[in-house]
């Protein structure tokens, strides 16, 4: 029998209560990531012999620390690392666990936390500070509410914390990065044709009630952080939890991406408020979104394609829009044609609104978000169409931003959507 960790070592409160609180900048007291400072999370599984059970380490200045200057927010990198042992463990529940911890951070009470991977993005409030919380605390809910929510297979649990910029950069390099590729390699080589069940997740149904995300190998969840493999391995974790399967069956439109069993699933789950989604469309019932998308689709209608915009990328859009006005208009588990949350992963897919053309669609994306989807849209593209280098075709933020500057560098590459048929 296995001991319930139920107090956890912590100044303020730690509960679902708080999840949708949001840390603004006037009662921010420290920021780590979104785009300031480099900031990652990996949890990752080890040897029962190589780590200490509730070990929490801090290494390098923590947010009290006599470098900051009074008054003025804390910034510093941040990597952090779980580690987790246990008899059952699998290297498949890594990312299970790797993704809680963006519920496990939202529930304390004066902390913000956006974003996975090394799009990790936090935000304490000076009221939390002044309650005495510090990074320990970080590790000391995670290491908690790992016990407690994963006592089948969680063992022991050791959290380290980073915050020196080297410390945060070489091991980003050396540990995160392969463990993230390596994942990426496994999904890349699973199809939607290739399986018999695709996975709902309702995870963000706390925050979007009537949202229910449809998780394939082609198409991973919206944040980016669930892929197919990670659905099925929640599946075998928590039974009856977030993650369950939709036996496809035969498509009733292919193209489209219909599938009645996948309909029967959404309109059960979101209390018949989505009765019919298509996977491979954005025009035709997309699928809903919630509210943290890694990206945000939408059409330009003049350019016959689509531009996508990342969350970090805070300036206007050649459709007059942020991300952030898009996403108003986007999440809250609503449908709206023509606009689409979606994850990073999604640009190197195939699927990617097939059904409207595809990858080829793209005429606008933000410099960063396309130097770091370019190798795998480049390859996704030249499969599918023969065209090299598809990515320099992609006008971005650096070339021009206004409507009829994008249009004019459009032709002059030859883009593919220019050709297209009229995208509505
Ligand atoms: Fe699950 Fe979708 Fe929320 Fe990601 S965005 S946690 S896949 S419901
Ligand atoms: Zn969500």
């Amino acid at each position: 029998i296995k001991i319930k960790v139920t107090e956890i070592n912590c100044p303020v409160s730690v509960s679902s209560a708080f999840e949708g609180e949001r840390v603004r900048k006037d009662t921010m007291f420290a920021e780590f990531g979104g785009n300031r400072t480099p900031a990652w999370e990996l949890v990752t599984s080890v040897d029962l012999a190589d780590i200490e059970d509730h070990k929490i380490t801090v290494v390098g200045p923590d947010i009290d620390d006599a470098m900051f200057e009074e008054g003025k927010t804390v910034r510093l990198p941040l990597g952090v690392l779980v580690e987790v042992a246990g008899k059952d463990m699998q290297a498949d529940f890594e990312t299970v666990l790797e993704r809680r911890i963006h519920y496990f951070l939202n529930y304390i009470e004066g902390a913000m936390h956006v974003g996975q991977r090394n799009s990790s993005w936090i935000r304490l409030t000076k009221e939390a500070f002044g309650k005495g919380f510090r990074l320990n605390h970080i590790g000391e809910v995670l290491y908690a509410k790992m016990r407690d929510d994963f006592d089948k297979v969680v063992d022991k649990c050791q959290v380290t914390i980073y915050t020196k910029q080297e410390d945060v950069d070489r091991l980003y390099a050396e540990r995160a990065k392969p463990v993230y590729d390596k994942r990426d390699t496994r999904m890349a080589a699973l199809t939607d044709d290739s399986v018999e069940e695709f996975y709902t997740c309702l995870l963000c149904q706390s925050f979007a009630p009537s949202h229910v995300c449809i998780v394939t190998p082609e198409r991973l969840g919206l944040c980016g952080a669930v892929s197919w493999l990670d659905a099925k391995a929640t599946k075998q974790l928590d039974p009856t939890g977030p993650n369950q399967p939709v036996v496809k069956g035969t498509a009733i439109d292919e193209r489209l991406g219909i599938w009645e069993s996948v309909n029967e699933a959404v309109a059960t789950n979101s209390q018949g408020a989505v009765e019919s989604v298509t996977l491979y469309s954005i025009l035709e019932d997309p699928m809903t979104s919630c509210g943290c998308f890694e990206c945000i689709c939408g059409i330009m209608p003049e350019a016959n394609g689509v531009v996508i915009v990342n969350r970090e990328h805070a300036e206007t859009t050649p459709v007059g829009m942020t991300f952030g006005e898009l996403a108003s208009m986007t999440g809250g588990g609503v449908q709206t044609p023509g606009f689409m949350g979606h994850g990073r992963q999604l640009l190197g897919s195939k699927k990617f609104m097939s059904a409207e053309g595809g990858l080829e669609r793209i005429v606008w994306m933000p410099k960063a978000l396309k130097d770091d989807v370019a190798e795998r849209m480049n390859k996704a593209v030249k499969e599918m169409t023969g065209i090299e280098n598809f990515a320099d075709m992609v006008c971005d933020e650096t070339i021009a931003v206004e409507s009829e500057a994008v249009l004019a560098f459009l032709e002059e590459k030859g883009h593919p959507a220019l050709a297209m048929d009229p995208i509505m």
